[in-house]
């Protein structure tokens, strides 16, 4: 068992084990007994079922993205500010909200934050933050298998976003249903989101981003709309992009005998979520990687919402930690430590 270096300031004592699958809850020796049972029961037959309305849902809402790409050349700086910025800000939905903190619980945040990160989380789009931490928990806990909701291991397509548009395999209902929410379940905001999820969805991701350049500087509300739309399939696709491309082509400096590496693309893109090697090694650290900000831009806010007292109990794992599971497990000159031991 090896233990996790807690940053000075975060006061916090829990140890975890390097198996973790990042919820607080889980013991990591359940899960590898869970992984080891379903890799030995016979798996029941499964025909995939593709779910029509869904590809219908797909195929429309990527023409009006195109369509809304034609906007982009005559469109005005305020509104192209205002695009890059609610870009960035239902990126952090995803990456810093439902990821980091809630799926994970890598860091605690205060109530401010909590909020503005429940809204960005409904201007993302990608499910409440209830059932997007379940899938995220199950893909961890069933990585690359049958339970796992995108699994890789059934290629590229359906990782990124066939597995959207089939139904669900049964071993990854039944695995959803092994994973523990209770934390979730007693966190009143996000029980708040997710009974209201499809007004909050509406509303933060196309009714105020489409009304509020109207308001503010008079813009024409199509162009504000097809930009809404257009944001939104950017960030999905750059949030899969971390199930897929982050699955399939990279280095694997921590755990070789894992399908997960590190992609500095998906990385520089998804903010910093494409360190997914080291992140499905060590899923407690706040930062998802050892580079410090290098391609991090969540970890870059996490740290400035500690510096001012929103976020606080940031997890890390310790330069032993990393050094001797990479040793072990990995591929130790391709990491942060050896390579400024190499200097
Ligand atoms: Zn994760
Ligand atoms: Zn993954």
């Amino acid at each position: 068992m090896e233990e996790i270096n807690i940053k000075p300031q975060d006061g916090l004592k829990e140890m975890e084990t390097e198996g973790d699958s990042g919820h607080a809850s889980d013991a990591s020796d359940e899960v590898l007994e869970y992984a080891k049972n379903v890799e030995s029961v016979e798996l029941e037959p499964y025909e995939t079922d593709i779910v029509w309305q869904n590809v219908a849902k797909f195929v429309i809402i990527h023409a009006l993205f195109f369509y809304g790409a034609t906007y982009l050349p005559s469109m005005s700086l305020n509104m192209w500010i205002f695009m890059l910025i609610s870009t960035q800000i239902s990126g952090l939905g995803i990456t810093m909200g439902a990821h980091r903190l809630w799926a994970h619980k890598t860091y605690k945040a205060k109530l401010p934050l909590r909020i503005f990160l429940t809204f960005a989380n409904s201007l993302a789009g990608q499910n409440s933050i209830y059932i997007w931490s379940r899938d995220h928990r199950t893909h961890h806990k069933c990585s690359e298998k049958m339970g796992d909701p995108h699994n890789a291991k059934r290629g590229f397509f359906f990782a990124h976003m066939g597995w959207l548009m089939v139904r669900k395999h049964p071993e990854v209902t039944r695995a959803g249903k092994t994973v523990n929410m209770t934390d979730l379940e007693n966190d009143k905001l996000v029980m708040l989101q997710h009974k209201y999820y499809i007004t909050s969805f509406l509303l933060c991701g196309f009714v105020i981003p489409t009304v509020l350049p109207y308001l503010l500087w008079g813009e024409c509300l199509y162009t504000a709309y097809f930009m809404a739309i257009f944001r939104y399939v950017i960030t999905l696709h750059v949030t899969w992009l971390v199930n897929s491309a982050a699955h399939f082509f990279g280095y694997k400096p921590y755990d070789k005998t894992i399908g997960p590496t590190e992609n500095m693309l998906v990385s520089l893109l998804a903010m910093g979520e494409g360190f997914h090697n080291y992140h499905h090694t060590f899923p407690y650290d706040y930062s998802t990687s050892e580079w410090g900000y290098t391609f991090n831009t969540t970890s870059r806010i996490i740290d400035a919402m500690a510096s001012i007292g929103q976020a606080y109990d940031l997890r890390t794992a310790s330069k032993a930690t990393i050094e001797a599971r990479s040793v072990r497990t990995g591929l130790p000159e391709l990491t942060a430590i050896y390579q400024k031991k190499a200097l």
